[in-house]
């Protein structure tokens, strides 16, 4: 047995061992604050048993293992549904970037600790009602206030932000040069006077999401983790990473196998679903794509392994990943006919079709809307021409708002 295969043997072992504590069954029913407590405690458990930070350094709390045992252990993972969504944005953008670009090393160690046990959680303050898929258009300020800085403005859209304790979050220092020079990237205490988050009710009835409000923010240099307008390249490294951590090959939706159960169990024409000429080449196409879209994120992987930067094909991952998990819900709901349409507003968008196609849109906008990635991939994969720019080169301050 290869290296690889004992560790999967190893992780799969004690998954199992855990699923009936932390898994989908005793998931349920839970509301979110109960599925949160849950879920820190999974946290620790995981961390205890040597499967927290895989791919981090030993001396940060992490495992010292390779980006390829992080992956085998995600995929492992996810056919158990543990409670980890609240904590995929925090580890899987803040808190790397945070190790990377924060030179406060002693806080660094702390607080990677705290978020790999469940205790602390951060989130991504980027979006703004003006500065979304153009992020380099933000408007929120940090303004020279002493030693330190003074941040004001609003964010949009931000995950989890109402169970957060801190963020990284891009500002605007300098609105006379061209939009992207004039950024700068801190982290953010969201418990400091002056953060007020307010959280937004989606068409699910699940408020994940929240509008941030800074007023009079104050920020000491050391929060500071770009050189002042240097913060888009920063912004730019915590995106490259989301290509990879913004969705799983299931699109965030419900697991393969559960619709191969669910076609099992209803009928089409009086015989089980999974007779189905159409139900099989659904269950074959989207196999097919999942092994696919999970061997260009191995691949990506192997890539930083080696040093390297994955290339833009990480943007092909979300858009087809969740594309595909909306289709298949559809298909789902259609085949469980009048049932299909039940509304638990309790329940898991990685179990409940119903949910998971409810839920769908916000995937397609979340983590860089479709058309975005649809532009990276014309531009940066197929090398069609650019999009049209009328803004490049001028100072923010003149572009017409
Ligand atoms: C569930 C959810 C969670 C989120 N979590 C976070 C978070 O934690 N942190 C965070 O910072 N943000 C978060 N976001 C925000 C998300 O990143 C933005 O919504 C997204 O980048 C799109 O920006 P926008 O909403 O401003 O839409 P816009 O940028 O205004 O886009 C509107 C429409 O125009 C299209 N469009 C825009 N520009 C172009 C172009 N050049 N070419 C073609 N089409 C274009 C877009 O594709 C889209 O369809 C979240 C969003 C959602 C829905």
């Amino acid at each position: 047995m290869s290296d690889y295969e004992a560790f999967r043997a190893r992780a799969r072992t004690w998954l199992q061992s855990v699923a009936g504590e932390f898994g989908r069954e005793a998931r349920r029913g839970l509301d979110v604050e109960q599925d949160l407590a849950l879920g820190r405690r999974y946290l620790a458990a995981r961390f205890d048993a040597g499967f927290a930070g895989i791919n981090w350094p030993t001396e940060m709390g992490g495992q010292g293992l390779t980006h390829i045992e992080k992956v085998i252990f995600d995929t492992e993972e996810m056919g158990f549904g543990m409670p980890t969504a609240y904590f995929g944005i925090s580890l899987g953008m803040p808190v790397p970037i945070l190790m990377r670009f924060c030179e406060d090393k002693a806080f660094v160690k702390e607080r990677v600790l705290k978020a790999l046990r469940g205790e602390e959680i951060w989130c991504q303050l980027f979006s703004e009602p003006a500065g979304g898929s153009d992020l380099a258009g933000l408007r929120t300020r940090a303004e020279v206030d002493g030693n330190g800085w003074k941040l004001n403005g609003q964010k949009v859209w931000t995950s989890w932000a109402q169970y957060c304790d801190y963020g990284v979050i891009v500002a605007r220092t300098d609105p006379t040069v061209p939009k992207h020079k004039g950024l700068t990237y801190y982290w953010v205490d969201m418990k400091a006077p002056g953060v007020e988050v307010r959280p937004i009710k989606l068409a699910g009835g699940d408020s994940h999401v929240n509008e941030v409000f800074f007023d009079d923010v104050r920020l000491e240099d050391s929060q500071r983790m770009s050189p002042v307008g240097g913060g888009f390249a920063v912004a730019m490294a915590t995106l490259m990473i989301e290509r990879y951590v913004a969705t799983d090959s299931g699109g965030f939706g419900p697991h393969l196998d559960l619709f191969v159960d669910l076609a099992r169990d209803v009928e089409i024409n009086g015989r089980p679903a999974i007779e189905d000429g159409r139900v099989r080449s659904q269950i074959a196409r989207n196999h097919a794509m999942r092994a696919g879209l999970e061997s260009i994120t191995t691949r990506a992987m192997l890539m930083m392994q080696a040093g390297m930067e994955p290339g833009p094909e990480g943007s092909l991952n979300k858009l087809v990943a969740v594309r595909s998990r909306q289709k298949l819900s559809e298909l789902a709901i259609d085949l469980q006919g009048n049932a299909g349409l039940a509304f638990d507003p309790h329940a898991s968008q990685k179990e409940n079709w119903t949910a998971s196609w409810l839920n769908a849109p916000t995937g397609r906008i979340a983590g860089g809307a479709d058309e975005m990635l649809l532009n990276t991939i014309a531009e940066r994969i197929l090398g069609l021409p650019q999009d049209h720019r009328p803004d490049k080169g001028v100072p923010f301050n003149q572009i017409p708002a």
